[in-house]
């Protein structure tokens, strides 16, 4: 996956085009992620013992996660990402992401 927990996105397809937020969630296996506030779906549930009542919740659902692109805190908006190599104060090599437009590492290990 191109994207990982806690990475502010902006989709760039579907109802939510445009519109930015923070992974919550991400299904390797599916290649699908939840993104807060994106892609609401109302889902009806049964009481539970904190809502008793049950109905019908708004909550977000998985969108696939080409859907999306990275936002790059240097550029400001949507960018793809590419794999860099990085060598460690341990001399480990890492994997890491970087803004295919200006470069800037956009963290985590891949
Ligand atoms: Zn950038």
């Amino acid at each position: 996956m191109q994207v990982k927990k806690n990475d502010q996105v902006v989709v760039i397809a579907g109802n939510d085009r445009g519109k930015s937020g923070k992974i919550l969630k991400t299904f390797p296996e599916s290649n699908r992620i939840v993104v807060e506030g994106i892609n609401f779906i109302k889902r009806h549930t049964r009481g539970t013992q904190t809502n008793p009542q049950g109905g019908i919740v708004e909550r977000e659902g998985t969108l696939d996660a080409s859907n999306v692109m990275v936002i790059c805190s240097s550029c400001g908006e949507g960018v793809r990402t590419r794999s860099t190599e990085l060598v460690g104060s341990d001399e480990k090599t890492r994997h890491v992401r970087a803004c295919v437009r200006c470069g800037e590492m956009l963290g985590g290990e891949q």
